[in-house]
Order: C-alpha cells, then sequence, then structure tokens
C-alpha cells in the first residue's frame, strides 16, 4: 500500500507529465518514474546488552531496507542517505529514494535516487550496540553487492553521522581490500577518512544559497535583515541557524518534537549549539533552552506557526506541513530542509495563500551535491563530467562552487516555474524529469 508521502510523490510526477506532455514523458515513462526500481531487505543479528542486566548480552534483529529509484545512466551510481529511525521500513523510504532521483536531477548530478536505513533508534542503544549494527549492515550489504563506490554510495540522513561513515569506509576497505578508490563507498566521512571539508554544514549552507539565488533574481521579496523560525535542529536546522547571521537572517524561534523556544529578538545559535550537545542531554534537544535567559520564552510549534516570521525551515521530518498547518502558518516564504515535509493538499494552500515555497528537491540538495564532490575526487572521477567542478578539499573552494551550482540550477527552476506558470515545486519536478527522459530514453531503446 502506497504511504501518504509516495502517494505525495506520484501526484506530484504526474503533474510533472501533464505539464511536460506525453512526447517529453510518455506513458511507459511516468510508470518508471513513479515506482522504485530495486527494494533490499536485511536482518541484522546483533547481541545488545540485556537491559535486566547490562552485563549480559542477548540477541536481537533489526531491520534494515535499501531502496534505488532510477538510474539516467549505466555509469551512474544510486546515492542517497542511510537513516537510524524507527520508522524506517521499505515503503516510508520509496519516496526518499524518488525524492533524491528529483534533487539530483535538478543539480545534474549523475546519480540515481537512494534511500535506507535501520529501524533502529540511536538515541536508545550504547555507541557499540550502534558499531555492531552498521558492521553487519555493511556486510550484508556488501555480500549482497550493493555497497560499493561503483555502484551505491550512502550518506548521513537522519540519526547517522560522520562517525557511522567512517565505521563503514574502514570496514569495507578492509573486506574487500579496495584501498585505491574504496574510500568512496561512503560520503560524509571524517576529513582523515577521505572526507571533504564542508560537507557536515553544506546542506545549511545550501539553504541560505538557494534563498539568495531566489531573492537575488527577484522571484522572492524580503527585507534586508530577516526574520526566520526553524523546526529541528539536527545536521539541518543547526547548520542553517549558524549561518544565519552571515546571511542577515535573525532566528527567532526554534523547535523540536520535544518543545521549542522563542525570542523576538533572535536567539544565540552557539548556546543552543552548546545545550544541545551537552553529555546530559540523551535526545540532543532544544526542550528547556528557555531557561537560559529571561528574554526567551518556551512555545509550541503550533504557537511559533502562528507567531511566524519572514521565512519558515522545516529540517526535522517529512509530513509535518499538513493541510491544517497550511492554513495557519504566518510566513513569506517556507525554505524546506527536510525531505518532503509537505502535503500535497497543502501545497495547494500555501499557493492560494501567497507563501513562496523553495522546494526541498532544491533548497535541501546541498548535502548531496558536496557529498558528490567527496565521491568525485575518492574515485578520481574529476573528469569525468567536465559540466561540474570538483572544487579542491578546501571550504571556500567548496563553497564557490555549490553557490555557481545553486545559482545556475536555480534560475533553470525559475524559468520553468515561468515557462509553465507553476509553483517552484511543480517546476523543480518538471525540469528534473524533462532533464532525465533523454537518458531513460536511451537506457530503455526508446529514443
Ligand atoms: N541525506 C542527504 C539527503 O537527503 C544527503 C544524501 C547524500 O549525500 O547522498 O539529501
Amino acid at each position: 500500500m502506497a504511504t501518504d508521502a509516495l502517494k505525495n510523490v506520484r501526484v506530484r510526477i504526474e503533474k510533472a507529465a501533464q505539464n511536460l506532455g506525453s512526447k517529453i514523458v510518455p506513458d511507459w515513462m511516468l510508470e518508471e518514474l513513479v515506482e522504485p526500481e530495486e527494494r533490499f531487505s536485511i536482518s541484522i543479528n546483533v547481541k545488545v546488552p540485556n537491559p535486566a542486566n547490562p552485563l549480559e548480552k542477548i540477541p536481537k534483529k533489526f531491520k534494515a531496507v535499501r531502496v534505488w529509484h532510477r538510474k539516467p545512466d549505466p555509469a551512474d551510481i544510486w546515492k542517497g542517505g542511510l537513516r537510524f529511525h524507527p520508522d524506517v521500513t521499505l515503503s516510508n523510504m520509496e519516496s526518499h529514494a524518488i525524492e533524491m532521483s528529483i534533487k539530483s536531477w535538478i543539480m545534474q548530478l549523475p546519480h540515481g535516487g537512494a534511500k535506507g536505513g535501520v529501524a533502529i533508534d540511536p538515541y536508545n542503544w550504547p555507541k557499540d550496540t550502534l558499531e555492531d549494527v552498521t558492521l553487519q549492515f555493511a556486510k550484508r550489504a556488501i555480500k549482497r553487492g550493493i555497497m560499493s563506490p561503483r555502484i551505491d554510495v550512502m550518506a548521513p540522513d537522519v540519526g547517522t553521522t560522520k562517525v557511522i561513515m567512517d565505521w563503514i569506509r574502514d570496514y569495507y576497505i578492509d573486506y574487500t581490500g579496495d584501498n585505491i578508490i574504496g574510500e568512496g563507498v561512503v560520503t560524509g566521512k571524517s576529513i582523515d577518512k577521505g572526507g571533504i571539508l564542508g560537507r557536515e554544514s553544506a546542506t545549511g549552507l545550501g539553504m541560505h544559497l538557494a534563498l539568495q539565488t531566489f531573492c537575488n533574481a527577484g522571484e522572492i521579496k524580503l527585507p534586508k535583515k530577516k526574520t526566520a523560525i526553524v523546526q529541528g535542529f539536527g545536521n539541518v536546522g543547526s547548520n542553517f541557524c549558524a549561518l544565519a547571521d552571515e546571511y542577515n537572517i535573525s532566528v527567532i524561534g526554534v523547535a523540536d518534537q520535544f518543545g521549542g523556544v522563542y525570542c523576538p529578538k533572535g536567539l544565540d545559535i552557539n548556546k543552543m549549539s552548546e545545550f544541545t550537545s551537552a553529555k546530559t542531554n540523551k535526545y540532543k534537544t532544544i526542550n528547556g533552552f528557555e531557561s537560559v535567559s529571561p528574554a526567551y520564552m518556551k512555545v509550541s510549534f503550533d504557537e511559533l506557526m502562528t507567531i511566524g516570521a519572514d521565512i519558515f525551515v522545516p529540517a526535522a521530518m517529512e509530513g509535518v506541513v499538513t493541510a491544517g498547518v497550511a492554513s495557519v502558518m504566518n510566513f513569506k516564504v517556507m525554505a524546506e530542509g527536510a525531505n518532503g515535509p509537505t502535503f500535497a493538499e497543502a501545497d495547494e494552500i500555501l499557493n492560494q495563500r501567497g507563501i513562496e515555497v523553495v522546494p526541498d528537491i532544491y533548497a535541501n540538495a546541498g548535502g548531496v551535491i558536496v557529498s558528490y564532490f567527496e565521491w568525485a575526487r575518492n574515485t578520481r572521477k574529476f573528469h569525468d563530467n567536465p559540466g561540474i567542478y570538483i572544487p579542491e578539499n578546501n571550504e571556500t573552494s567548496v563553497k564557490t562552487a555549490l553557490q555557481a551550482i545553486f545559482k545556475e540550477n536555480g534560475l533553470a527552476l525559475i524559468k520553468t516555474a515561468k515557462k509553465y506558470n507553476i509553483p517552484y515545486r511543480e517546476a523543480g519536478y518538471a525540469l528534473a524529469i524533462e532533464r532525465v527522459s533523454p537518458y531513460i530514453k536511451a537506457r530503455n531503446r526508446m529514443d
């Protein structure tokens, strides 16, 4: 049964196909685009501490899955995040894999979209168990031929970090003996493990570059000094907040699943990061941060939606912006940091209400773009894609290259929106599918 998220993505692909017409997207191609190409499900067996007696270990099974969408060219790789979250299921990962394809195609990256993960709550298990789970998963995936720098390259996502990527990288090289391009098996690694500078903050930075492109093009009109409310303070939310000052944005409210905090004069983001990364803060939550200053107020997510600001950044999980939220939210622009935060019904309401949406498939692509730089450097694929400049391994070069990609493809997205007179999200889907169509036809010998 299709999940709501999968239905959302399908509705969007169907709309794009209608806009583009059957010459560009014939029916057979539409059928391919709304379905993943492969689904893998693996059962991982590890020994975990017995809650009744932590000195004893007992066996436990975890479910791991991976979904591959469509690969434009046989020479491409599959690319997308590895998630550790209790809601990881095959059906939940399908929409994300499709969104990864769309995101990559908008940005002209040579990838088929993928997504997967392990159904585990990383906050509830000790590091040793997470390492065992990760390595068991890597072993099973390598044996099945679905994890390799030549085939499918995973990266951090919800609940995973560079530490987990480093474990996989070391294990893969040990297991296969590939010490030449083996470190390209995952991206988002530590720098001394073959990572690239700027990867960790890339999605947050990309959000600003996306907003900047739309503002400079005159598409969204915001004051010079802007305010923002952010939902989620994980990798994307926290890095967006940390860079906000540089882009003339004051973050006045942040909420996560446990609580929210608001201050019209702006929140101290450095202090917030210290608060969430404290050892005693098990869930890395901002809940309780209001106690740091008398000027701070404890608020709920719903309250923040009606308080409003210039910009809303959903940067947590999918399905947050329902029709109900869209009808009351008080923002000029929503820039999506999370993957799939908005329901299709909410899109219509936001359009009617004149709230501009800079969609996830463009706005949060910074991570996968810098991942591509990392992989291209690891695998020596520097010269294969003359259209994409692979930067040096330093933050300035990475930022410059990222900015150029956001600008070029953002302007193409805006042009598509104007050509078909459609909102940006629809335009993103149309641009992605228009770009990939010749490749999919060629792969199917239908050109
Ligand atoms: N997890 C990130 C995303 O959803 C990055 C994926 C990647 O770098 O492959 O876009």
